[in-house]
């Protein structure tokens, strides 16, 4: 989308525009000086030098030229009186002192235009070299270094490439909008090639290209059926999970159904399915998307509300507020943080689902909120979710690898992870005593939680709270289970840079992660709609009935 793509830019020149404030700094003072050194013979001869002994050649109207060359005062003198004592060359020594006078003046005039160059290139460079500086030792901006870098966005703004011809009657592909992701390679009346767009690359951590969500609109194809193939589905993050995968597709954007001819080529490494459509438009995404939009409904219809307060806790790097919501007033510190990866959208309609249940002023809830404070932050990751990424945010960090450094890869910091940054900074200030990180997983086809034995220090304790937890959740829904899962690391294993594994050993209490399926619940499958945004969010009103099962026993 634009507007991210001009940040993104803006933010790529920062170093290289403070070499040239640098360099132009350097330039503007030579220029200056070079000024000031071709001004300087003409201002010492005016300074220094009699006027009449300016070397002026006068024409007479003889046209015979006539030369005042300065050789001495009396020299000078004695060829005044010859020349003034002519008539006919004192007339021409009348022209040659306005003459003289003219060409005086103009030098003046020349000198002072020299003298204001180079004052004003003398300050430029001034100006430029101070703040090159500043931007150098305090490591942000300056604002001439912002006004350069608008004026770079602005110029890339007028060289938009124009579109591609459309051809009437073919099938139209868009992403042109929040979530979007796709690249239409090749349309024609009933077949589409696509290639999903890479998130920015994760130098550090992964040191991949991610990449596995889409959601486009394909219009025009009412009334025939229209194959649609993704070339590049074989490049994904998750190969191995799109056997078994079936796409998403809706006509409104609200109702979104399962295409169940989707198929993966392990062959040709593509997706494809084929629809015929009931309407001129259809939308497909790999799970049903939680637009920014709704994610500002849900924000502004709790923060409205006397039973919750909307908390800001920094901003991301595209400038988004990364926002928490908190609810209830009891002592125990309940945390619920969804789509770390933005891709995983259907965690963002269960914490749709854990604010329904919280409000529905129902007499479980009002338990809840009388043991317990919630802070749950909906969509940790707003502007991966935005820009359509799968795993990364806008800088390309996988934010569940964020959470401590690994060896020389320092995290979280403002400049990579901020979502990361200002959780945790909330986080130590405020307290913990139980997580949940919630997210979708591409392969295993089923809800699960996946534990953090691995831990250093990891304790009875702990293993009893995440074993009642299991439990908990198995009594308070049926779309849990505890057979399919990730299986726990070796003790001392853990990478804690990953979130559930840093919150445990930093706040000994009971942390997961919990995961929901992109393509359903094999215990309980649905042909007709898959794992879904409703199936999801009535696991969060289980995962707080889980929880509230769990509250007691949270701190001895
Ligand atoms: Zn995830």
């Amino acid at each position: 989308m634009p507007t991210t793509e001009c940040t993104a830019l803006a933010h790529s020149q920062g170093p290289s525009l403070t070499r040239w404030q640098l360099l132009g700094a350097v330039t503007l003072a030579t220029l200056s000086i070079c000024t000031l050194a071709a001004s300087a013979p003409k201002m010492s001869r005016m300074l220094h030098t009699p006027a009449a002994s300016k070397h002026i050649p006068v024409k007479s109207t003889q046209s015979r030229p006539i030369s005042l060359a300065p050789s001495g005062t009396q020299r000078r003198s004695s060829l005044e009186h010859i020349v003034t004592s002519i008539p006919l060359v004192r007339h021409a020594h009348a022209e040659q002192q306005t003459s003289w006078e003219t060409q005086q003046r103009r030098a003046t005039s020349e000198i002072q235009a020299s003298l204001t160059w180079a004052l004003f290139m003398g300050a430029g460079s001034l100006a430029l070299a101070l703040t090159g500086m500043r931007t150098l030792w305090a490591g942000s901006p300056s604002p001439m270094h912002q006004m350069a870098m608008a004026a770079t966005v602005s110029t890339r703004d007028v060289k938009v490439a124009p579109p591609k011809e459309y051809i009437p009657g073919t099938v139209h592909i868009s992403d042109s909008f929040d979530a979007g992701n796709i690249i239409c390679e090749e349309t024609s009346v009933d077949a589409v090639r696509l290639r999903i767009k890479p998130d920015p690359y994760t130098a550090g951590t992964d040191n991949c290209h991610h990449m596995q969500w889409f959601y486009f609109r394909a219009s025009n194809v009412k009334g025939r059926k229209v194959k649609y193939d993704i070339v590049n589905a074989g490049d994904a993050s998750y190969k191995s999970a799109w056997p078994g995968y079936n796409t998403c597709a809706s006509y409104d954007r609200r109702a979104w159904f399962r295409v169940r001819d989707t198929e993966f080529s392990e062959e040709t490494g593509s997706l494809s399915w084929s629809l015929d459509a009931e309407h001129e438009t259809v939308w497909f995404a790999y799970f049903a998307p939680y637009s920014y939009e709704q994610h500002q409904e849900l924000i502004a219809r709790v923060a409205a509300s006397p039973l919750a307060r909307l908390v800001v806790l920094g901003d991301t790097l595209d400038g988004r507020p990364l926002e928490m919501l908190t609810m209830g007033t009891g002592p125990r510190k309940v945390w619920i943080v969804a789509r770390q990866h933005p891709g995983e959208s259907m965690a963002e309609w269960l914490a749709q689902g854990v604010l329904d249940k919280l409000f529905d002023d129902s007499a479980e809830s009002q338990v809840l909120m009388s043991a317990a404070t919630f802070y749950i932050i909906p969509n940790i990751n707003p502007d991966g979710s935005v820009r359509g990424h799968l795993r990364t945010n806008a800088s390309g960090a996988n934010l569940n690898r964020e959470w401590a450094s690994t060896g020389d890869y320092m995290a979280p910091t403002l400049e990579r992870s901020p979502e990361v940054y200002h959780t945790l900074r909330a986080l130590d200030a405020l307290g913990c005593d139980c997580y949940v990180d919630v997210h979708g997983d591409e392969e295993i086809a089923a809800n699960f939680f996946a534990d953090n034995a691995g831990i250093p220090g990891y304790s009875t304790r702990q293993d009893k709270l995440h074993k009642d937890f299991l439990a908990a959740m198995m009594a308070a829904s049926d779309e849990f289970q505890t057979e399919l899962g990730y299986g726990s690391d070796e003790p001392n294993m853990a990478n804690m840079a990953i979130c559930q594994n840093q919150i445990a050993a930093r706040f000994d209490c009971l942390a997961v992660t919990l995961e929901m399926p992109f393509k359903d619940n094999l215990n309980k499958p649905d042909l007709i709609h898959g794992w879904s945004p409703e199936r999801s969010m009535r696991l969060g009103h289980s995962l707080l009935s889980a929880i509230g099962t769990m509250l007691p026993a949270l701190r001895g």
